[in-house]
């Protein structure tokens, strides 16, 4: 397959559609496993943020008596805080950050208007801006680490609005673990991408492999078609040119020409019938047709129309078939004679003078079962395997003079396979064969 451009390039072809299909799948399923990861941590951290917060506004809220400013109480209980306006000890604070601080938490109070009354510091000691006043927002400082902060209104005892607490927490350890999801991710899939072109490119080699061998297979029945309905075209142009050179030809010897001619006109008509029943049987065109066929009958029809072929190399047929119930078929009359008269002539041609043939008819097991045996020079197991392929003929039969053009046995297979049978053989050299048709009863 390797030579011929075609199946490269369609496998090539094959192969890229393949690993372009995998590749596209499984950057969906990666975008869509890193959405689900992103999704369930979102989930997770703003259920965190939201208890932290909420803690805080119970534990705030019997505090809060005057809005926008913080009680004494509250920077006792919150000792790291850092008022606007206030000189501001972030060691101290940040040490005073407790639970909070450990899970990289900031807080800030705002006042009804937005404007920053306190706030707690980062590690880092960066500060965020204030975007806005909406409950959820996902910020980034200058160094562009970004927080995850909700907000929530805050009242005084007995009611009054106090202004804002925002809760926010740092995001940077998530960012850090993402970046190598998304590294794997990135390495990992043209790697697989990889892996995927190199088992695409196998499983299109496989895939192919049948196309290729029945393309081969037409590509030899075509040249031994050719070469078979050369040889009775070269022949009779060789007659006819020799004829046109001869001036004086006889009665007798223009009579000889057309015989000969004659003989492989007919040589031709029978080799491109046959070219064309297959061609039919291949397309099943001739299933049409179909009608219960007494086997009996045309096995009958058969042994008597080949005797006087059998008797001129002294070989005796025997017919073996019991007469009641006759065993019938659905199919096609013209084919399953077709049939045997192809099974019956091989078992003369290729017997010894003086042989035997025995046609013997049976059936078993809802089947018909159609045995046609000889003793003739048998068959090479090497051989055995190939002689249903067209054209193929035995080595030693080349040579003959009565070898057929080797059409005969491929015609039987596809008859047989037309009528939903198979077809076995079985060999000895120089004993004889046995060609056993199994064919579904009427
Ligand atoms: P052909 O026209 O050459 O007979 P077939 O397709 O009928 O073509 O047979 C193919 C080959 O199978 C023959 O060339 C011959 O070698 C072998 N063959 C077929 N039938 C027999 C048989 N009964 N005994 C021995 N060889 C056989």
């Amino acid at each position: 397959m390797e030579s011929n451009f075609l199946f490269k390039n369609t496998r090539l072809r094959l192969s890229l559609w393949y690993a372009g299909a995998m590749g596209f799948l499984l950057s969906l399923f990666s975008i869509g496993v890193y959405e689900a990861i992103l999704h369930a941590h979102e989930m997770t951290l703003n259920r965190e943020i939201e208890s932290v917060t909420g803690t805080l506004h119970d534990s705030l809220k019997p505090l809060l008596k005057t809005p926008g400013e913080l009680e004494p109480q509250i920077h006792q209980s919150f000792p790291y805080l850092c008022i606007v306006g206030q000189a501001c000890d972030s060691e101290g604070s940040l040490n005073g950050m407790g639970a909070i601080h450990q899970g990289n938490y900031y807080i800030r109070f705002l006042d009804r208007h937005g404007n920053l009354v306190a706030t707690s510091r980062m590690s880092s000691g960066d500060t965020i801006a204030i975007d806005s006043l909406s409950t959820w927002q996902t910020l980034t400082d200058k160094q562009h680490h970004r927080y995850r902060q909700m907000t929530v209104r805050l009242e005084t005892r007995d009611r009054q609005v106090w202004g804002y607490l925002q809760v926010g927490k740092s995001l940077q350890e998530w960012d850090d673990y993402l970046k190598i999801v998304r590294y794997f991710i990135l390495v990992g899939l043209p790697i697989s991408l990889a892996v995927v072109g190199g088992v695409a490119w196998q499983l299109s080699g496989l895939a192919m492999q049948p196309i290729y061998r029945s393309y081969r297979q037409i590509q030899q029945f075509t040249a031994d078609a050719a070469h078979e309905l050369r040889t009775p075209l070269a022949a009779m142009q060789a007659i006819v040119e020799s004829t046109l050179t001869n001036p004086e030809i006889s009665r007798d010897e223009a009579i000889d020409t057309l015989q000969a001619c004659d003989r492989q006109h007919q040589r031709l008509s029978e080799l491109v019938r046959d070219l064309l029943l297959l061609s039919r049987l291949d397309f099943h065109l001739t299933t049409i047709k179909r009608q219960p066929c007494c086997l009996n009958d045309i096995v009958a029809d058969v042994a008597e129309e080949m005797a006087p072929l059998a008797l001129g190399d002294n070989i005796d047929i025997q017919v073996v078939t019991l007469p009641d119930p006759a065993i019938s078929v659905w199919g096609t009359e013209s084919q399953l004679y077709r049939l045997l008269v192809n099974l019956v002539s091989n078992a003369i041609r290729y017997n010894h003078v003086g042989g035997k043939i025995k046609i013997h008819l049976k059936c078993s097991d809802r089947r018909a079962i159609l045995q046609v045996n000889d003793t003739g020079v048998g068959i090479p197991d090497a051989e055995i395997e190939r002689i249903f392929d067209r054209f193929y003929r035995g080595d030693r039969d080349r040579s003959r003079k009565s070898g057929g053009s080797g059409l005969g046995l491929s015609i039987v297979k596809a008859i047989v396979e037309a009528h939903g049978g198979r077809i076995e053989v079985r060999s000895i050299i120089e004993k004889g064969s046995q060609f056993e048709v199994r064919l579904p009863l009427k």
